[in-house]
């Protein structure tokens, strides 16, 4: 199915990468849960450990059923292949884990999801890499945080939870004057609202455990590539363009082509760092994909309904959702996200902090979660939860804010929402 591109979104979000299982013509794609796969014989079992010839080993690295959605995915995305993994996070991780070393450097927006800046704030010194921060609207400090030892730039297409739209083309456009793969984290707006690779994107990571999936049961995370970098145009990339120890000095740029960065995703990746995703959560992923488009389409009518609604009422400071004609960023957004701008925004309240966890708290139909991309709507304080290890300074330019609520809108009857957010609105103010 991906290499017929003829097909439109809605026909490959069903059928990408699947088709009736040979052994049995079960049309839905089963659940191979198993660890391991008979080899043929001794010769078959030595070819794959080679990797030359491609099939299924053990489930750390490889499972049917994890392949269709791999396959899927980066079909949806436009990329040539991709790697599912246990989280978003993890996913993160898989994508940086080839381009980085210690001593070497990723330039970030400030805009992204708390766990993310955490993430790269924190944890990912531990194996001597580190993050320069960078306003991402401001291409000429992109440009300035890049030096010899940066091997990465990543942001959020749409970013959570500010509803702040990246110009992925003037983003695109200064990672390749400087040699450097651009990484785009895809989760809040999805390939259905936004195709990053279409924007010069060399990688899409997505926390899949949003709208995916879509309905809040699994974790899962995906690394899409674009197979249109160079690996070996600089030394900047040894893992990818120099000799393999593990695998007899194979060089998996030279030997897999465009498809180099999804091998050793798997193949050194997975096979060492383990963040694998489960056949049993492939199977929730591929069951929500299918449904992708109908739900972002009524997640984003939602939102542009409740949001339009939330901005004129009078215990509210402030909006952000790019779907707004408010919004500093709603000519972007018709560019970079032409077909809505999602069911994520913040609302800033008057009364700060206090007004915050009492509205959060008399919310009957919104559930207050750490957690986005339901089916189901959903609202969270993030400065007293997910944003809460940051700094005052980090939180503001974050957009969360004390007196900010993340809203995620669900996909039930907008005038049911509107009617819960008007009676929570009325307590926090009473
Ligand atoms: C949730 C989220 C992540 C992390 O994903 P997990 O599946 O929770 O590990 C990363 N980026 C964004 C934008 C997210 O919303």
């Amino acid at each position: 199915m991906s290499d017929a591109p003829a097909f439109g979104f809605d026909t490959l979000q069903i059928h990408a990468g699947a088709r009736p299982d040979p052994a049995t013509g079960a049309r839905n794609t089963p659940i191979y849960q198993t660890t391991a796969y008979v080899f043929r014989d001794a010769e078959h079992a030595a070819a794959l450990f080679n990797l030359q010839e491609v099939g299924y080993i053990y489930s750390r690295l490889t499972n049917p059923t994890v392949a269709v959605l791999q396959e899927r995915v980066a079909t949806l995305e436009g990329g040539v292949g991709a790697v599912c993994c246990s989280s978003g996070h993890a996913a993160q991780i898989m994508a940086l884990f080839p381009l980085m070393a210690p001593g070497r450097n990723v330039v970030v927006s400030t805009r992204l999801y708390g766990g993310s800046i955490t993430q790269f704030s924190q944890t990912i010194k531990r194996f001597g890499w580190s993050a320069k921060f960078v306003d991402f609207d401001d291409t000429a400090a992109i440009e300035a945080a890049i030096d010899d030892d940066t091997r990465a730039v990543f942001c959020e297409s749409v970013a959570n939870p500010g509803g702040v739209v990246t110009d992925l083309d003037a983003v695109a456009a200064v990672a390749d004057k400087a040699g450097l793969p651009l990484i785009v984290d895809n989760t809040s707006a999805t390939p259905y609202l936004c195709r990053p690779i279409e924007h010069g994107a060399t990688l899409v990571v997505h926390s899949m455990t949003k709208y995916l999936t879509g309905n809040g049961s699994v974790t899962g995370g995906v690394v899409v590539d674009s197979g249109e970098f160079d690996w070996s145009a600089s030394d900047k990339f040894p893992s990818l363009s120099e000799p393999e120890p593990a695998y007899h000095g194979l060089k998996f740029h030279e030997t897999f082509g465009p498809l180099a960065f999804t091998f050793h995703g798997i193949a050194i990746g997975l096979r060492d760092l383990g963040m694998t995703l489960n056949p049993q959560a492939a199977h929730y992923t591929l069951m929500g994909i299918e449904t992708l488009s109908l739900r972002m389409d009524k997640h984003t009518q939602n939102a542009e309904k409740v949001a339009a609604w939330l901005e004129t009422n009078p215990h509210v400071d402030g909006v952000t959702y790019a779907g707004l004609p408010s919004s500093p960023y709603h000519e972007r957004a018709k560019r970079i996200c032409p077909k809505g701008s999602g069911g994520l925004f913040t609302v800033a309240l008057k009364g700060g902090y206090d007004a915050c966890v009492k509205f959060v708290d008399s919310l009957e139909l919104f559930s207050h979660v750490a957690n986005l991309g339901d089916t189901r709507s959903l609202v969270i304080h993030s400065a007293s939860t997910t944003h809460r290890q940051l700094t005052p300074e980090q939180q503001d330019a974050a957009g969360a804010s004390a007196n900010v609520v993340r809203i995620s809108i669900g996909i039930e009857d907008a005038d049911d929402l509107i009617a819960d957010l008007e009676q929570a609105l009325a307590k926090a103010h009473a």
